[in-house]
């Protein structure tokens, strides 16, 4: 039998950052795909570049993209001031919907602007927030909740906002209090986390080959799924082979880990949505200036689109299309095509343009669902594996929302604890 002493599952950006912190040591990446890049895949097709959805990367960490940019050869990478827009009322509306109601019609502004002053000052005291829907309404009142945040989070997520946990979305989610609400009147400053952020022209793999870079030729296992693994024997089952191994990484999901592993765990604490992404690339121009539209109106079938074209500035309007759907419905893509079309019409994105070609993904899971059982169960199960030296890691081993630095941070840190345990 093989053995290694780091067995990696996935080659997505947190099993490739994971095998490239742990630089000489013993490494094996197992991935079941046939290519590298998890969610951060590139499609180059008819001359257009395309992602798993618009993957743009925010640095918070310098040291991290410069360590990334030295590894990227000539590639040109584009820094972005965003240009994001809410969709409604047959306007555009700046984002964060919350802090820009003064670019509403009067009353609706005025209702908007009433609402989050007395949220908190109902008869019996400020309303509980014990989930998101409730955070929502708490924090931002009826009308900015039932015009943009419930509407459109419904979209995404696919699932009664009320059985989400209330920071489910955590530093992602852009708060505002009645003061920055009347402060951005004046004086506008609509940063969230992703207010700049960097793209190169080859699309989003190229961050994924620079880790690749650093990763040992020959220990990435494509195309080869961990079918299953015994603990309490240390031991990991492809179709190939089985493995010894003295820890386990792995960034597959985890609610697949728990399964894989055969560990007593409560199944129905993990629920995800799936998001049906298209990239259509037409013959010419579309709109400029915007880098994506968040679309509430339930009668638009996408929740968000982004335009690829206007980071390169390029002379063809390329598209990529978000769907989020619960993650048991029946995605019928066909239909769903048909459908985008024409809502990208009645929004005006298209008019007369040729659709070019076009590509067609589900990421699922897509965003898992941050709940109170969630949470618990996985820390309570986590605290378990880890005594048996099985790591949970990334977006969906960890069960999170979270951003590709942070999967690279989550990976470093990783690796250090394992430096300083041995040192
Ligand atoms: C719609 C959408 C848009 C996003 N946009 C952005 C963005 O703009 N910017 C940003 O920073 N982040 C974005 N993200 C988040 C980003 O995609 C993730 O943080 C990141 O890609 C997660 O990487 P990962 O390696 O943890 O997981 P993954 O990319 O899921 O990689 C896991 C890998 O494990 C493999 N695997 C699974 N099971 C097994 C098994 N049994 N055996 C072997 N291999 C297995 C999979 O094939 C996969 O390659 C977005 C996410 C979504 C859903």
């Amino acid at each position: 039998m093989e053995s290694v002493r780091n067995l990696i599952i996935g080659a997505g950006i947190t099993g490739l950052a994971t095998a490239a912190f742990l630089g000489d040591e013993d490494y094996l990446v197992l991935e079941s795909d046939r290519e590298i890049g998890g969610y951060c895949k590139t499609i180059k097709r008819s001359g257009f570049v395309w992602d798993y959805s618009g993957h743009f990367f925010h640095f918070k960490h310098p040291e991290i993209e410069s360590w990334l940019r030295d590894r990227m050869g000539g590639q040109e990478v584009r820094v972005i001031h965003k240009r994001s827009f809410v969709s409604y009322g047959g306007k555009l509306i700046d984002f964060p919907f919350q802090k820009n109601i003064h670019q509403l019609p009067q009353d609706e502004f005025i209702d908007c602007l009433h609402d989050p002053y007395f949220a908190r000052l109902g008869p019996s005291g400020p309303t509980p927030e014990t989930n998101f829907k409730e955070m929502l309404y708490a924090r931002f009142g009826r009308s900015i909740a039932e015009k943009f945040l419930i509407p459109y989070n419904e979209k995404l997520y696919a699932c009664d906002l009320g059985t989400l946990d209330k920071d489910a979305m955590g530093r992602f989610f852009p708060h505002a209090d009645v003061t920055d609400i009347i402060r951005n009147m004046r004086a506008p400053d609509n940063a969230t986390y992703n207010a700049t952020f960097s793209y190169p022209q080859g699309g989003a793999i190229e961050y994924v080959k620079a880790l690749a870079s650093a990763v040992r030729p020959g220990a990435i296992a494509l195309g080869e799924p961990l079918l299953g693994v015994q603990p309490a024997r240390r031991v990991a089952r492809t179709a190939k082979r089985e493995i010894r191994f003295e820890r386990l990484i792995s960034s597959a999901p985890f609610d697949k880990l728990a399964k894989l592993l055969g560990i007593a765990h409560d199944d129905a604490a993990f629920t995800w949505n799936k998001v049906l992404v298209f990239n259509l690339g037409f013959d010419k121009k579309g709109p400029r200036g915007v880098h994506w539209i968040y679309f509430p109106d339930r009668a638009r079938s996408f929740y968000r689109v982004g335009f690829y074209d206007n980071i390169f500035d390029s002379d063809r309007l390329s598209l990529y299309v978000e769907l989020g759907y619960g993650r048991n419905d029946v995605v019928d893509v066909e239909a769903a095509l048909a459908r985008v079309l024409d809502d990208l019409r009645k929004e005006g994105i298209i008019e007369d343009h040729a659709l070019v070609d076009h590509h067609s993904v589900v990421m699922d899971p897509a965003y898992v669902h941050i709940t109170r059982a969630s949470m618990a169960e996985h820390a309570r199960l986590k605290r378990i594996l880890e005594d048996q030296r099985v790591y949970p890691v990334g977006r969906y081993g960890g069960w999170t929302y979270c951003s590709i630095e942070d999967n690279i941070v989550e990976a470093r840190a990783l690796v250090a604890g394992f430096q300083s345990r041995s040192a």
